[in-house]
Protein backbone atom coordinates (compact mmCIF):
# COMPACT_ATOMS: atom_id res chain seq x y z
CA UNK A 1 0.00 0.00 0.00
CA UNK A 2 1.45 3.53 -1.19
CA UNK A 3 1.56 5.41 2.33
CA UNK A 4 0.28 9.28 1.80
CA UNK A 5 3.94 11.66 2.53
CA UNK A 6 2.58 12.72 5.78
CA UNK A 7 1.82 9.58 7.21
CA UNK A 8 4.51 7.60 9.63
CA UNK A 9 4.73 3.87 8.67
CA UNK A 10 5.03 2.42 12.42
CA UNK A 11 4.79 2.84 16.18
CA UNK A 12 7.53 0.34 17.02
CA UNK A 13 8.05 0.72 21.29
CA UNK A 14 11.38 0.29 23.36
CA UNK A 15 10.63 -4.47 22.37
CA UNK A 16 10.54 -3.94 19.11
CA UNK A 17 6.36 -4.15 19.14
CA UNK A 18 4.36 -2.56 16.29
CA UNK A 19 1.64 -0.56 18.08
CA UNK A 20 -1.21 -0.10 15.63
CA UNK A 21 -3.89 -0.96 17.44
CA UNK A 22 -6.11 1.33 19.67
CA UNK A 23 -9.04 0.49 21.77
CA UNK A 24 -11.27 3.57 22.94
CA UNK A 25 -13.68 3.04 25.43
CA UNK A 26 -16.49 5.78 24.22
CA UNK A 27 -18.63 5.53 27.79
CA UNK A 28 -17.98 3.94 31.53
CA UNK A 29 -21.99 3.41 31.30
CA UNK A 30 -23.75 -0.08 30.11
CA UNK A 31 -27.12 -1.34 29.80
CA UNK A 32 -25.95 -4.88 31.51
CA UNK A 33 -25.00 -5.22 34.87
CA UNK A 34 -22.50 -8.84 34.30
CA UNK A 35 -22.44 -10.03 37.85
CA UNK A 36 -18.59 -10.76 37.02
CA UNK A 37 -18.22 -6.93 35.66
CA UNK A 38 -20.48 -4.85 37.88
CA UNK A 39 -22.37 -3.73 40.36
CA UNK A 40 -25.96 -3.10 40.42
CA UNK A 41 -25.35 0.30 41.35
CA UNK A 42 -22.13 1.05 39.34
CA UNK A 43 -24.51 3.31 36.41
CA UNK A 44 -24.25 6.27 39.13
CA UNK A 45 -20.07 6.27 39.14
CA UNK A 46 -20.49 6.28 35.47
CA UNK A 47 -22.80 8.94 35.09
CA UNK A 48 -20.89 11.30 37.18
CA UNK A 49 -17.97 10.63 34.74
CA UNK A 50 -16.98 13.50 32.17
CA UNK A 51 -16.59 11.60 28.71
CA UNK A 52 -14.41 12.43 25.36
CA UNK A 53 -17.06 14.43 23.24
CA UNK A 54 -17.15 13.50 19.38
CA UNK A 55 -14.54 16.67 18.46
CA UNK A 56 -11.86 15.12 20.88
CA UNK A 57 -11.69 11.52 19.95
CA UNK A 58 -11.56 12.66 16.62
CA UNK A 59 -9.11 14.76 16.92
CA UNK A 60 -7.45 11.91 18.93
CA UNK A 61 -7.76 9.28 15.84
CA UNK A 62 -6.79 11.97 13.17
CA UNK A 63 -3.39 12.47 15.24
CA UNK A 64 -3.03 8.16 15.71
CA UNK A 65 -3.85 7.82 11.84
CA UNK A 66 -0.61 10.06 11.63
CA UNK A 67 1.49 8.27 13.92
CA UNK A 68 1.26 4.70 12.79
CA UNK A 69 -2.20 3.30 14.45
CA UNK A 70 -4.19 1.07 11.83
CA UNK A 71 -6.78 -0.60 13.97
CA UNK A 72 -9.71 1.64 15.91
CA UNK A 73 -11.76 -0.17 17.84
CA UNK A 74 -14.63 1.19 19.93
CA UNK A 75 -15.87 -0.08 23.09
CA UNK A 76 -17.13 0.33 26.85
CA UNK A 77 -19.33 0.78 29.09
CA UNK A 78 -21.94 -0.02 25.90
CA UNK A 79 -20.39 2.07 23.08
CA UNK A 80 -24.02 1.41 21.66
CA UNK A 81 -25.29 3.96 24.25
CA UNK A 82 -23.60 7.08 22.44
CA UNK A 83 -25.87 8.29 20.46
CA UNK A 84 -23.43 9.62 18.09
CA UNK A 85 -21.50 6.65 17.32
CA UNK A 86 -21.90 6.14 13.82
CA UNK A 87 -20.10 9.68 13.26
CA UNK A 88 -17.32 8.11 15.66
CA UNK A 89 -17.21 5.57 12.91
CA UNK A 90 -17.68 8.06 10.40
CA UNK A 91 -14.77 9.55 11.56
CA UNK A 92 -12.30 7.02 11.83
CA UNK A 93 -13.28 5.30 8.73
CA UNK A 94 -12.18 8.54 6.86
CA UNK A 95 -8.84 9.26 8.58
CA UNK A 96 -6.01 9.00 6.31
CA UNK A 97 -3.81 5.58 7.96
CA UNK A 98 -6.71 3.78 9.72
CA UNK A 99 -7.51 0.74 7.82
CA UNK A 100 -10.09 -0.84 10.01
CA UNK A 101 -12.86 0.11 12.60
CA UNK A 102 -14.66 -1.94 14.15
CA UNK A 103 -16.95 -2.56 17.48
CA UNK A 104 -17.11 -4.72 20.78
CA UNK A 105 -20.82 -4.51 22.06
CA UNK A 106 -23.16 -6.35 24.02
CA UNK A 107 -26.27 -6.35 21.42
CA UNK A 108 -28.69 -4.90 23.17
CA UNK A 109 -29.33 -2.05 20.93
CA UNK A 110 -27.27 -3.43 18.00
CA UNK A 111 -30.51 -4.73 15.71
CA UNK A 112 -32.05 -0.95 15.64
CA UNK A 113 -28.67 0.74 14.90
CA UNK A 114 -27.21 -1.53 12.56
CA UNK A 115 -27.85 0.19 9.68
CA UNK A 116 -26.66 3.81 10.46
CA UNK A 117 -23.03 1.64 11.17
CA UNK A 118 -23.09 0.04 8.26
CA UNK A 119 -23.92 3.20 6.24
CA UNK A 120 -21.00 4.89 8.56
CA UNK A 121 -18.44 1.82 7.20
CA UNK A 122 -17.90 -0.48 10.32
CA UNK A 123 -15.25 -2.86 9.69
CA UNK A 124 -16.42 -5.66 12.06
CA UNK A 125 -18.09 -6.45 15.34
CA UNK A 126 -17.19 -8.61 18.59
CA UNK A 127 -21.04 -9.88 20.05
CA UNK A 128 -19.94 -10.93 23.84
CA UNK A 129 -23.26 -12.93 25.03
CA UNK A 130 -22.33 -15.69 27.20
CA UNK A 131 -25.40 -17.97 27.59
CA UNK A 132 -27.90 -19.20 24.99
CA UNK A 133 -30.26 -19.81 27.48
CA UNK A 134 -32.61 -16.81 28.75
CA UNK A 135 -33.24 -17.31 31.86
CA UNK A 136 -29.64 -17.86 32.50
CA UNK A 137 -28.71 -14.54 30.67
CA UNK A 138 -31.50 -13.07 33.32
CA UNK A 139 -29.05 -14.12 35.67
CA UNK A 140 -25.38 -13.41 34.21
CA UNK A 141 -26.32 -10.10 32.90
CA UNK A 142 -29.09 -9.14 35.45
CA UNK A 143 -30.99 -8.31 32.58
CA UNK A 144 -33.91 -9.46 30.72
CA UNK A 145 -32.63 -8.56 27.24
CA UNK A 146 -31.70 -12.19 25.99
CA UNK A 147 -34.66 -11.66 23.14
CA UNK A 148 -32.88 -8.42 21.40
CA UNK A 149 -29.80 -9.82 21.82
CA UNK A 150 -30.43 -12.92 20.48
CA UNK A 151 -31.89 -11.20 17.50
CA UNK A 152 -28.73 -9.19 17.01
CA UNK A 153 -26.91 -12.82 16.50
CA UNK A 154 -29.45 -14.39 14.21
CA UNK A 155 -28.74 -11.01 12.15
CA UNK A 156 -24.59 -10.92 12.23
CA UNK A 157 -24.82 -14.67 11.07
CA UNK A 158 -26.31 -13.80 8.26
CA UNK A 159 -23.44 -10.79 7.53
CA UNK A 160 -20.45 -12.23 5.50
CA UNK A 161 -19.73 -8.42 4.49
CA UNK A 162 -18.17 -8.05 8.45
CA UNK A 163 -15.93 -9.62 10.19
CA UNK A 164 -17.89 -11.25 13.01
CA UNK A 165 -16.75 -12.70 16.43
CA UNK A 166 -18.80 -13.93 19.44
CA UNK A 167 -17.03 -13.32 22.51
CA UNK A 168 -18.12 -15.86 25.22
CA UNK A 169 -16.75 -15.22 29.03
CA UNK A 170 -16.42 -19.35 30.35
CA UNK A 171 -17.16 -19.84 33.68
CA UNK A 172 -17.04 -22.82 35.80
CA UNK A 173 -20.74 -24.24 36.55
CA UNK A 174 -22.16 -20.86 34.94
CA UNK A 175 -21.82 -21.45 31.41
CA UNK A 176 -19.73 -24.21 30.61
CA UNK A 177 -22.05 -26.70 29.52
CA UNK A 178 -22.72 -24.42 26.90
CA UNK A 179 -19.60 -24.82 24.68
CA UNK A 180 -20.85 -27.51 22.37
CA UNK A 181 -23.93 -24.92 21.51
CA UNK A 182 -21.59 -22.09 20.92
CA UNK A 183 -19.06 -23.93 19.14
CA UNK A 184 -22.49 -25.18 16.76
CA UNK A 185 -23.35 -21.64 15.81
CA UNK A 186 -20.09 -21.83 13.55
CA UNK A 187 -21.80 -24.51 11.66
CA UNK A 188 -23.51 -22.32 9.07
CA UNK A 189 -22.06 -18.41 9.21
CA UNK A 190 -18.40 -17.12 8.49
CA UNK A 191 -17.82 -16.36 12.68
CA UNK A 192 -15.23 -16.70 15.08
CA UNK A 193 -16.47 -17.86 18.30
CA UNK A 194 -14.38 -17.09 20.74
CA UNK A 195 -14.15 -18.69 24.65
CA UNK A 196 -12.58 -16.65 26.76
CA UNK A 197 -10.53 -16.33 30.03
CA UNK A 198 -11.97 -14.54 33.12
CA UNK A 199 -9.38 -11.69 34.16
CA UNK A 200 -8.95 -11.22 37.35
CA UNK A 201 -10.16 -7.40 37.10
CA UNK A 202 -13.70 -7.44 38.96
CA UNK A 203 -13.48 -5.41 42.12
CA UNK A 204 -15.76 -8.34 43.10
CA UNK A 205 -12.88 -11.21 42.62
CA UNK A 206 -15.37 -13.61 41.60
CA UNK A 207 -12.06 -15.65 39.77
CA UNK A 208 -11.52 -16.22 43.42
CA UNK A 209 -15.07 -18.54 44.07
CA UNK A 210 -13.84 -21.04 41.94
CA UNK A 211 -15.77 -19.87 39.12
CA UNK A 212 -12.50 -18.92 36.45
CA UNK A 213 -11.89 -21.89 33.61
CA UNK A 214 -8.60 -21.96 32.46
CA UNK A 215 -7.91 -22.48 28.38
CA UNK A 216 -6.51 -25.68 28.97
CA UNK A 217 -9.63 -27.09 30.45
CA UNK A 218 -11.83 -25.15 28.09
CA UNK A 219 -9.35 -26.55 25.20
CA UNK A 220 -10.05 -30.28 26.76
CA UNK A 221 -13.60 -29.77 27.01
CA UNK A 222 -13.72 -28.88 22.89
CA UNK A 223 -12.07 -31.77 22.26
CA UNK A 224 -14.40 -34.11 23.93
CA UNK A 225 -17.21 -32.57 22.66
CA UNK A 226 -15.63 -32.56 19.08
CA UNK A 227 -13.08 -35.31 18.74
CA UNK A 228 -11.97 -34.20 15.17
CA UNK A 229 -11.58 -31.06 15.28
CA UNK A 230 -8.83 -29.38 12.84
CA UNK A 231 -6.28 -26.93 14.57
CA UNK A 232 -6.11 -23.72 12.56
CA UNK A 233 -3.91 -20.78 12.84
CA UNK A 234 -5.06 -18.14 15.08
CA UNK A 235 -5.07 -14.00 15.33
CA UNK A 236 -2.94 -12.44 17.35
CA UNK A 237 -4.17 -13.38 20.86
CA UNK A 238 -6.19 -16.47 19.56
CA UNK A 239 -3.67 -19.11 21.17
CA UNK A 240 -5.73 -21.75 20.37
CA UNK A 241 -8.05 -21.61 17.14
CA UNK A 242 -9.96 -24.79 15.59
CA UNK A 243 -12.92 -25.56 12.66
CA UNK A 244 -14.95 -28.34 12.84
CA UNK A 245 -14.72 -30.15 9.89
CA UNK A 246 -17.96 -29.22 7.56
CA UNK A 247 -18.45 -25.84 9.66
CA UNK A 248 -17.88 -22.36 7.89
CA UNK A 249 -16.80 -20.46 10.97
CA UNK A 250 -14.08 -20.87 13.40
CA UNK A 251 -13.69 -21.40 17.24
CA UNK A 252 -10.54 -19.85 19.41
CA UNK A 253 -9.80 -19.35 23.16
CA UNK A 254 -8.46 -16.54 24.45
CA UNK A 255 -6.27 -17.33 27.00
CA UNK A 256 -6.38 -14.02 28.86
CA UNK A 257 -4.82 -14.87 32.31
CA UNK A 258 -3.26 -18.30 31.90
CA UNK A 259 -1.09 -17.43 29.35
CA UNK A 260 1.45 -14.20 28.52
CA UNK A 261 0.83 -12.53 25.30
CA UNK A 262 2.90 -9.28 25.89
CA UNK A 263 5.68 -9.79 23.62
CA UNK A 264 2.97 -9.41 20.81
CA UNK A 265 0.81 -6.97 22.63
CA UNK A 266 0.40 -3.94 19.99
CA UNK A 267 -2.52 -2.04 21.74
CA UNK A 268 -3.25 1.02 23.19
CA UNK A 269 -6.05 1.67 25.05
CA UNK A 270 -8.10 5.24 25.78
CA UNK A 271 -10.60 4.76 28.74
CA UNK A 272 -13.92 6.53 28.79
CA UNK A 273 -12.76 9.31 30.58
CA UNK A 274 -9.88 10.25 28.45
CA UNK A 275 -6.99 8.56 29.67
CA UNK A 276 -4.39 6.94 28.17
CA UNK A 277 -3.19 3.58 29.03
CA UNK A 278 -0.18 1.71 27.84
CA UNK A 279 -0.81 -1.54 30.03
CA UNK A 280 -3.53 -3.54 30.89
CA UNK A 281 -1.89 -4.48 33.99
CA UNK A 282 -1.14 -1.19 35.24
CA UNK A 283 -2.22 1.65 37.27
CA UNK A 284 -0.55 4.19 35.49
CA UNK A 285 -2.15 6.30 32.82
CA UNK A 286 -1.94 9.80 31.16
CA UNK A 287 -5.03 11.73 31.33
CA UNK A 288 -5.58 13.25 27.83
CA UNK A 289 -8.58 15.51 28.59
CA UNK A 290 -6.49 18.68 29.50
CA UNK A 291 -4.40 18.53 26.22
CA UNK A 292 -8.22 17.98 24.78
CA UNK A 293 -9.91 20.89 26.02
CA UNK A 294 -7.16 23.27 26.24
CA UNK A 295 -5.46 24.83 23.28
CA UNK A 296 -2.83 22.86 23.64
CA UNK A 297 -0.54 22.08 19.76
CA UNK A 298 -1.04 18.89 18.13
CA UNK A 299 2.55 18.27 18.79
CA UNK A 300 1.47 17.97 22.25
CA UNK A 301 -1.11 15.26 21.55
CA UNK A 302 1.34 13.69 19.55
CA UNK A 303 4.70 13.70 22.11
CA UNK A 304 2.09 11.99 25.01
CA UNK A 305 0.98 9.26 23.06
CA UNK A 306 4.54 8.82 22.10
CA UNK A 307 5.47 8.95 25.66
CA UNK A 308 3.24 5.84 26.27
CA UNK A 309 4.42 4.32 23.80
CA UNK A 310 7.67 4.00 25.57
CA UNK A 311 6.46 3.54 29.17
CA UNK A 312 4.73 0.28 28.03
CA UNK A 313 6.03 -2.57 30.12
CA UNK A 314 7.61 -5.38 28.26
CA UNK A 315 5.75 -7.60 30.58
CA UNK A 316 2.54 -6.54 32.17
CA UNK A 317 1.13 -9.82 33.79
CA UNK A 318 4.64 -10.25 35.79
CA UNK A 319 5.24 -6.97 36.71
CA UNK A 320 1.72 -5.07 36.47
CA UNK A 321 0.49 -3.55 39.46
CA UNK A 322 -2.65 -5.53 41.52
CA UNK A 323 -6.10 -4.34 40.81
CA UNK A 324 -5.14 -1.82 38.52
CA UNK A 325 -8.39 -2.28 36.74
CA UNK A 326 -11.37 -2.71 38.60
CA UNK A 327 -14.04 -3.35 35.81
CA UNK A 328 -13.50 -4.00 32.30
CA UNK A 329 -16.52 -1.32 31.66
CA UNK A 330 -14.02 1.04 32.09
CA UNK A 331 -11.26 0.49 29.87
CA UNK A 332 -13.04 -1.47 27.35
CA UNK A 333 -11.72 -5.28 27.42
N1 LIG B 1 -20.40 -3.62 26.66
C1 LIG B 1 -19.57 -4.13 25.61
C2 LIG B 1 -19.63 -5.63 25.55
O1 LIG B 1 -20.32 -6.23 26.38
O2 LIG B 1 -19.02 -6.20 24.67
C3 LIG B 1 -18.13 -3.66 25.65
C4 LIG B 1 -17.44 -3.58 26.99
S1 LIG B 1 -17.27 -5.13 27.84
C5 LIG B 1 -16.38 -4.60 29.27
C6 LIG B 1 -16.06 -5.92 26.81
C7 LIG B 1 -15.81 -7.37 27.10
O3 LIG B 1 -15.17 -7.46 28.36
C8 LIG B 1 -17.04 -8.25 27.17
O4 LIG B 1 -16.88 -9.29 26.22
C9 LIG B 1 -17.02 -8.81 28.58
O5 LIG B 1 -17.45 -10.14 28.65
C10 LIG B 1 -15.55 -8.70 28.92
N2 LIG B 1 -15.25 -8.69 30.34
C11 LIG B 1 -15.76 -7.94 31.33
N3 LIG B 1 -15.20 -8.24 32.53
C12 LIG B 1 -14.30 -9.21 32.28
C13 LIG B 1 -13.39 -9.94 33.08
N4 LIG B 1 -13.28 -9.74 34.37
N5 LIG B 1 -12.62 -10.88 32.46
C14 LIG B 1 -12.70 -11.09 31.11
N6 LIG B 1 -13.53 -10.42 30.31
C15 LIG B 1 -14.33 -9.50 30.88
Amino acid sequence: MLMPENLQPNLIDRYGRTIDYMRIAITAACNLRCTYCLREDDAGVARKQEQMDAAQIGSIIGVLGRMGIRKIRFTGGEPLLRKDLPELVAIARATPGIESVKLTTNGVLLEKRLPELLEAGIDGINLSLDTLDQARFRSITRRDEYPQVRKALEILKEMPSLRIKINVLLLRGVNDDEIPAFAELTRNSEITVRFMELQPFDDRQIWRTGRFMGAEMIRERLHSAFPDIDPITGRDTEHYSFRIPGCKGSIAIIPAYSRNFCSRCSRLRITAAGNLVSCLYRRESIDLMPILKGDSPEETLILTIEDAVRRKPQDGLKSGDDNAVTSMSQIGG
